[in-house]
This record gives C-alpha cells, sequence and structure tokens, in this order.
C-alpha cells in the first residue's frame, strides 16, 4: 500500500475499537471515539497579491470535549485531507489524556502550499481561516495552536483577527503565540524537550546509556530541528537528519547548529559541508540507538520497519508508525514511545500558555521546564507501567487503554453514554 492510500482516520479508529474490547466497555463507547463531535468545512477566499481572488478549502475537526475545551493545532499544507485532520483531532483527545491536562481534542487544516505564498497572501489565508471557523472558537471552547507549517506569526494574524471580530483582546483563545502577544516561555521548543524527555525515560528503563549513545532523526522541522539538538546537549551523537528535500549523515556525529545555518541559508538540510546525502529508507535502516520520526503521517510502514535497528523509536510527529509496522517493531523488541506521549510536550505547555493567560502572570522558561519534565516523565511511568503490566499491548496500545479510560470516565460521569 503507498503511503497515500494509508488512512489515517481508519488507523485509529481501528485502534480505539481494540482498546474499547481490551477495556471491556460498552460498544456507545467506540460510537462515540470513532466520529468527531463536529466538524466544519470552510472555503476561504484569498485576494492574491496579482489581485486575482484564490479559494482555499479549510476543515475544523472537534473530536470530542467530555474533559475539556476542544484543543489542536492548525496546520497548513497541500496534501491536507479531511480524514486526516479527524485523525489528527482524535489523536489530540487521546494526548492531552494521556499528559492529564483538562482538555478535549481538535485539529485544523487547509489545503495549501503556503511556500507557494508570499507573506502577505500567507496573512491574508491565515485571517480568513480564522474569521471562517470563529463561531467555533473561543478559550472556553476550542483553542488552536501551530501545527504543521505554522508558527508564531501565523497565530499572531489569527489571535488578532479573533480579538477584531470580537472587540476585545482574548489571548487565551490561540497558543503558540509569540511572548510578546501572551506567548509562554519555552512554548517553540516544548514538543522537542517533552520527547527528548520521553527518549531519555525509555533509554533508562532499557538501561542504555544516552552518553556516547547514537540518534538518527527524520525531520528537521520545529520538533526533529529542536530534539537534534537537545540530544546532543544530553551526549547523544546524532548521525542522520533530513526533511522533505534530502538528509544529511555523518557517521562521527553530526553539528546541528551548521546544519541549521545551512537550512536558514539554502532551505534545505542537504549538502551541509561535512555530510554524505542519505535517504529516508537509508536513514531508518541505520545502525543506531535512538529514532525519531519527527515530520508525517505513515513514514514507518510493513515495507520499512523491518530495517529498523534502533531499540528506540519516539514519535516526535503524529501517526509515523502504521499498525503494520507496529507489530513488526513489537516483535523485533523496539521500544515505541507513541506520538500520544511522545510529542504531547507542545500541547502541554499550551496548556500553561492558556493557564498564564487567564491568570494574567507569566512564569520563567525554567519554571515552565520543570512543569513540563514532571507531566513528561509522570506520563511516560504511567504508560511504561501499563505496558510492563499488562503484556498484551504494546506502548501505543497501553497509552490508548490510559487515554480510553480517562475520557471514558468523563462521558459516564457527565451522563453520555446513558
Ligand atoms: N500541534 C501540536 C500537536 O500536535 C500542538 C497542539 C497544541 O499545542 O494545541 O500536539
Amino acid at each position: 500500500m503507498s503511503k497515500q492510500q494509508i488512512n489515517s482516520f481508519e488507523i485509529v479508529q481501528g485502534l480505539l475499537k481494540d482498546s474499547v474490547k481490551q477495556l471491556n466497555l460498552k460498544p456507545v463507547v467506540y460510537d462515540m471515539f470513532k466520529e468527531p463531535n463536529r466538524v466544519m468545512t470552510v472555503a476561504v477566499p484569498v485576494e492574491m497579491d496579482d489581485g486575482s481572488v484564490k479559494v482555499f478549502v479549510g476543515y475544523r475537526s472537534q473530536h470530542n470535549n467530555a474533559l475539556g475545551p476542544y484543543k489542536g493545532g492548525i496546520r497548513f499544507h497541500q496534501d491536507v485531507t479531511l480524514d486526516e485532520v479527524k485523525a489528527l483531532s482524535t489523536w489530540m483527545s487521546l494526548k492531552c489524556a494521556v499528559v492529564g491536562i483538562p482538555y478535549g481534542g481538535a485539529k485544523g487544516g487547509v489545503i495549501v502550499d503556503p511556500k507557494k505564498l508570499s507573506p502577505t497572501e500567507l496573512e491574508r489565508l491565515s485571517r480568513g481561516y480564522i474569521r471562517a471557523i470563529a463561531p467555533m472558537l473561543g478559550e472556553e471552547m476550542d483553542i488552536p495552536a501551530p501545527d504543521v507549517n505554522t508558527n508564531g506569526q501565523v497565530m499572531a494574524w489569527m489571535m488578532d483577527e479573533f480579538a477584531k471580530q470580537r472587540g476585545f483582546n482574548e489571548f487565551g483563545v490561540i497558543t503558540g503565540k509569540p511572548m510578546i502577544l501572551g506567548g509562554s516561555a519555552g512554548r517553540v521548543e516544548a514538543t522537542a524537550r517533552g520527547c527528548v524527555i520521553t527518549v531519555r525515560e525509555a533509554a533508562k528503563a532499557l538501561g542504555l546509556n544516552m552518553n556516547g549513545a547514537n540518534a538518527a532523526v527524520l525531520g528537521f522541522g520545529n520538533v526533529g530541528g529542536i530534539a537534534a539538538r537537545l540530544l546532543v546537549e544530553q551526549g547523544v551523537k546524532v548521525i542522520a537528519v533530513n526533511d522533505s528535500t534530502g538528509g544529511a549523515y555523518n557517521p562521527m556525529g553530526l553539528d546541528i547548529a551548521l546544519l541549521q545555518s545551512h537550512k536558514n541559508k539554502t532551505g534545505s538540510v542537504k549538502g551541509c559541508p561535512g555530510t554524505k546525502e542519505i535517504s529516508s529508507d537509508e536513514i531508518l535502516a541505520l545502525k543506531c540507538d535512538i529514532l525519531i520520526p519527527a515530520a508525517l503521517e505513515n513514514q514507518i510502514t510493513e515495507e520499512n520497519a523491518g530495517t529498523i535497528k534502533a531499540k528506540i523509536v519516539a514519535e516526535g510527529a503524529n501517526g509515523p508508525t502504521t499498525p503494520g509496522a507496529d507489530k513488526i517493531l513489537f516483535q523485533n523488541k523496539v521500544l515505541v514511545v507513541p506520538d500520544v506521549l511522545a510529542n504531547a510536550g507542545g500541547v502541554t505547555v499550551s496548556y500553561f500558555e492558556w493557564v498564564q493567560n487567564k491568570a494574567g502572570y507569566y512564569w520563567t522558561e525554567e519554571e515552565v521546564n520543570s512543569r513540563l519534565e514532571c507531566r513528561m516523565v509522570e506520563a511516560f511511568n504511567c504508560v511504561y507501567g501499563l505496558f510492563k503490566k499488562r503484556r498484551d499491548v504494546d506502548m501505543r496500545g497501553a497509552a490508548y487503554l490510559l487515554a480510553v479510560d480517562r475520557i471514558t470516565e468523563g462521558m459516564r460521569l457527565r451522563g453520555w453514554l446513558g
């Protein structure tokens, strides 16, 4: 099956069905998890710089809000589909429950290649999209954040547009904002930082010394690029990374700062001095201890999972591993730290940002990082403990059981399940 044919929404539905069965829950529980509570499709007209108008299609999926307001990022990508956004919103519900933050799950997406837009066109698209979905948003209703190809500047435009609609500032309606506009210290690095904390905990569980371990990272964006730097700070040798244009390999260890400046200059990690080119499949098959898939969905499939030699796979991206690949990794005793745990640091610090916005009082970076550290370690221990106890599920299965159990308890107490 080609990567394009794999449907992430069907995958997450299948996994949820298994979890509901394993927990002996009533079928109505699965019926609640299976489909998002509410989905909006929008057509956003955007005036282009040449005066013409282009219409972009976008979505916002609100999966479940039993435990709190809907929460989740907005992605700008040419391959966005409604099913992908629905899957991503489902993962957000699970992710928030795994780290125990009081949110439900949501996700937004716009079908666009943002690299083809000028900065002014990007601003008009960001404002137009948020205007279109504004009736669904609010700091107690649904709180967007950055995701693939969106960042603090995009959040600032969106927050401003929402404030114009309402007539007053509501900073807590969007997280991942620049710090001067109510953003949190540590938010930009949070997803990668959380991911590296789970890698460290997984290494501890396996008796693997981080100092001197080897790692490979797929993706060099906000998650992969920062995770690579943080791994090096922990004494890990990062030997390969890539981005959508190519890869860079050096068995002696990569210079991450040099790679970052090469990418800033050329738009790619490929061709960075002191590195050899390497394909994504070659990276997966490298002899290394830690592998961090931090790009898009469905990178690790039945076809390539068997080539993976890493002992730990920590999913910086959402949905990078297919169920077929999961089975192979489980058989091969690879410890997979699933997305709903490994990349939950981002939404955790989004939660801190929202709390700070509501209080109007801001924490230091040290405070944010130490609270993140506590949450991630606790979540890792809960998932790993259940994985060790049950023995019939992998780490993803354990994380799903934990999340489904918590959300179901919320739905039951609210009287949603009869
Ligand atoms: N887009 C990120 C994720 O997939 C962050 C979401 C958020 O901060 O709300 O977890």
